[in-house]
């Protein structure tokens, strides 16, 4: 109760009383929590990049809802084993019987088809772009009758087992990759909205890195709201866990810099929160209070209540991190981009394409454009 009071009381100072002419302090304290709630929104924001790419677009580039599906015969197609299962598929390797090809069979679990047709419609935007797992066929699971979607096969190993083992030199040579199919679907129009190291297929015999699962991928429209419930915990970024729903592609960059932080200290996850609730609580831990609560004031974002014990926490620089485990992978360059993508205010975050101009990448970008 005392706490419900004190934050009437921070409204109360918070917003101008100009709306309110009743004098009586409980009738003081409701209009001017009813004005707060009617009349002061958060702030909206628009992506600094990209914001306009679908708007110059053809409806039927981000109309996914009227797409209509073409389906191949599945009979070329014969299931070898199963990959994995996701909440919304289950993954098979295969093989094309006609030019013994590779293949991954993903088979739909029966989730709406609007969101069946947002993935596809996603891949065939994006088709031959760089580092993005390319869509060869869609067909009709024999037995569910549900849609199956064929994609080229990545060898990966799984990132438990290869990142512990890449170099310096590896990492920023992946990374660098990343931010490239990052780069490339912001600028088609699309966030990902579910990056993490599960969605990142490395084969390191060939040292191919394909971005997949397009799942919870989405067009963005400047000014749209969009569903906070995306990404997995760890990587979910704090306009999610606070419910600001004017997010972009910056999400993106959010995730990427957790993924980042997680192979160069080797800690896995880099923020390791037991519910949504304790996820933002870990990275107030690491960024600061004051940080924390200089973006809500400027984007005028209200807690919840489960926020009510927050707590207090100083900013915790990068460089505590370090360990005799990781030593090797750091310096002050990876700091600087640590601190340039785990922002808070997603308006300040680097873009893709900003943190590929960062020097960090430097060596690897100088070498990929001469190869
Ligand atoms: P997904 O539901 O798309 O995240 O896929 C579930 C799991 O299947 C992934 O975590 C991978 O282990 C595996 N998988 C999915 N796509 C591929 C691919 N193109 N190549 C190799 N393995 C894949």
């Amino acid at each position: 109760m005392l706490i419900k009071f004190y934050k009437i009381l921070k409204i109360i100072q918070f917003y101008p009383i100009a709306t309110c002419h009743n004098s009586t302090l409980s009738t003081f304290i409701n209009c001017s929590y009813s004005s707060f709630t009617h009349t002061m929104p958060v702030k909206p924001t628009i992506s600094r990049v990209y914001s306009q790419f679908n708007t110059t677009q053809p409806s039927s580039y981000y109309d996914y809802e009227n797409l209509s599906l073409q389906f191949t015969s599945p009979k070329q197609y014969e299931i070898l084993s199963k990959l994995g299962r996701g909440k919304y598929s289950e993954v098979f390797q295969g093989i094309n019987i006609q030019d013994h090809t590779n293949i991954v069979i993903k088979v739909l679990k029966p989730v709406k088809r609007k969101k069946i047709k947002r993935e596809i419609k996603i891949l065939q935007n994006l088709a031959h772009g760089p580092y993005i797992i390319e869509l060869l066929a869609i067909v009709k699971d024999p037995v569910s009758r549900t849609p199956a979607l064929i994609s080229e096969y990545v060898d990966n190993v799984d990132f438990r087992t290869l990142y512990p083992t890449l170099s310096d030199y590896d990492i920023r040579f992946y990374m660098f990759d990343l931010l490239t199919a990052l780069d490339f679907c912001h600028s088609k129009g699309i966030m990902h909205r579910d990056v993490k190291p599960h969605n990142v297929m490395i084969d390191p015999q060939t040292k191919k890195l394909r971005l997949i699962d397009w799942g919870l991928a989405e067009f963005y429209h400047p000014g749209t709201e969009y569903n906070v419930r995306v990404a997995s915990r760890y990587f979910k970024g704090p306009e999610l866990l606070v419910d600001y729903r004017y997010y972009d592609y910056s999400l993106d960059l959010w995730s990427f810099g957790t993924m980042l932080a997680s192979i160069i200290f080797k800690k896995e996850p880099f923020f390791h929160g037991k519910s949504n609730t304790d996820q933002l609580v870990q990275i107030v831990r690491v960024l600061g209070s004051e940080e924390f609560n200089a973006y809500l004031a400027h984007y005028q974002i209200q807690l919840g209540s489960e926020y009510d014990d927050l707590g207090t926490y100083q900013r915790k620089p990068f460089q505590r991190f370090v360990n005799e485990s990781n030593q090797q992978l750091v310096n002050d360059q990876v700091f600087s981009l640590l601190d340039q993508l785990l922002k808070f205010d997603h308006m300040t975050r680097l873009t893709a394409q900003e943190a590929m101009d960062h020097e960090w990448f430097d060596m690897v970008r100088e070498e990929k454009m001469v190869n």
